[in-house]
């Protein structure tokens, strides 16, 4: 039996009957660009995640940049930004004149190491762009005491990490902005390109809302030039059938996590990752044995697993895996294989591979496993299974 990464038939199969229903409803309405929809959708959103406002826009990408805009940030500045992420997360920073600044991470979380962004604040640093990747926040009181200590504006990526919690806060309600994607493989996902922004800052939220649509306000007089980053009715109907089911996901991303990592930490040379190690500067004697490395969720975090990232140690061992779960039918993915600053459109930033060394190492090493909510038991039990062969066999 082969096992995908990621099946979305049995989640929208679901509701099927409903997403018709406002399918329908939206045909016949024949408002097709924001409108009631998408005012419907964004205060459930709102509500959802604790935020005063929220913003339905045309994807994750642009809600990064339609918050850059807002925050005026442009030529001249820098934008403090993890180099293990999405392309999305810097690429923002490029397309609006400004540079992005990139940072190492902590090989336990993934997430920005804020030593190391420390160190690479300038007089022209304008913000910093946490990514609570894999579905786990960042290290947001030291995002914020960096940002408080040097004035910097604060963009939370949430686009893997929508309904995380940090300390009992949600994510994307801490900095000036947070930012969603509902593009289909993340926790929330659209039957398209969809996002939304998150502020608690009335004042930053109009201007956004403003930008949104050319700048426009009132009717064809243009304070700001924008763009078209306008959220589909449609999408939001579908969005607004699928929200009131989140925590079901989640629970389900959780139970699949905590399934692999109770399975697969009986195998020999597999560990959990060590919250303890968190922003640790170098591998640890116990991981430096292992041969596999599992994800945690800090005690702080509310994780919701939008992936179940592993470690795999030693040099061709996580290419060798994946041969191995390909062979046999197990999807996978790499996410990330290179990072941000070895990319050749950033060539041009100067950046060196051993210049952020753990994210070089991790692109290496990391390789995400099938954990949609909807997976069958039966088929986390036979990743295990295949991974234990490889294990033994290598
Ligand atoms: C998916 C993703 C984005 C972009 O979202 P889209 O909706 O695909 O534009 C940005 N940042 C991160 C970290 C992501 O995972």
């Amino acid at each position: 039996m082969n096992v995908n990464l990621l099946d979305l038939k049995p989640q929208n199969g679901a509701l099927e009957p409903e997403l018709q229903e406002a399918f329908l409803r939206v045909l016949r309405s024949g408002h097709f660009i924001l409108g009631p929809e998408v005012d419907r959708f964004e205060k459930a959103l709102a509500s959802f995640c604790g935020a005063k406002h929220a913003l339905g826009v045309s994807s994750g990408t642009d809600a990064i940049l339609v918050a850059l805009m807002a925050l005026n940030i442009g030529p001249g500045d820098e934008v403090l930004c993890p180099s293990f992420t999405f392309f999305a997360t810097a690429g923002c920073v490029s397309r609006v004149g400004a540079k992005p600044v990139f940072v190492d991470v902590c090989p336990v979380c993934f997430n920005l190491d804020l030593r190391d962004a420390a160190r690479r604040v300038t007089p022209r640093t304008k913000a910093i762009l946490p990514v609570h990747l894999f579905g786990q926040s960042a290290d947001m009181d030291g995002v914020l005491a960096l940002a408080r200590e040097h004035k910097l504006h604060v963009v939370e990526d949430a686009a893997q990490a929508m309904g995380a919690t940090y300390h009992g806060r949600q994510v994307g309600t801490m900095g000036d902005f947070g930012t969603i994607s509902f593009f289909p493989t993340k926790n929330l996902g659209a039957l398209g390109d969809a996002g939304a922004l998150l502020t608690n800052d009335t004042a930053l939220f109009e201007r956004a809302k403003i930008l949104r649509m050319h700048g426009m306000e009132p009717k064809y007089h243009h304070p700001l030039i924008g763009g078209n980053f306008r959220l589909d009715a449609l999408q939001a109907a579908m969005l607004s059938v699928k929200l009131p089911h989140f925590n079901d996901y989640t629970a389900g991303r959780r139970r699949n996590a905590a399934h692999y990592t109770q399975r697969l930490s009986l195998l020999p040379g597999v560990s959990i990752a060590r919250a303890e190690d968190c922003g640790c500067a170098k591998a640890s004697a116990a991981e430096s044995a292992s041969r596999l490395i599992l994800p945690v969720a800090y005690p702080h975090n509310g994780h919701i697993w939008n992936q179940y990232t592993l470690r795999v140690i030693g040099p061709g061992r996580r290419d060798a895996l994946r041969a191995h779960l390909t062979a046999r039918g197990v999807g996978s993915e790499i996410y990330y294989p290179l990072p941000l600053h070895e990319q050749a459109c950033f060539a041009d930033l100067g950046y060196q591979p051993q210049d952020m060394p753990w994210s070089h190492r991790l692109a290496g090493e990391v390789i995400s496993l099938p954990i949609y909510p909807e997976i069958p038991v039966e088929q986390i039990e036979q990743v295990c299974a295949v991974i234990a062969e490889f294990l033994s066999a290598n």
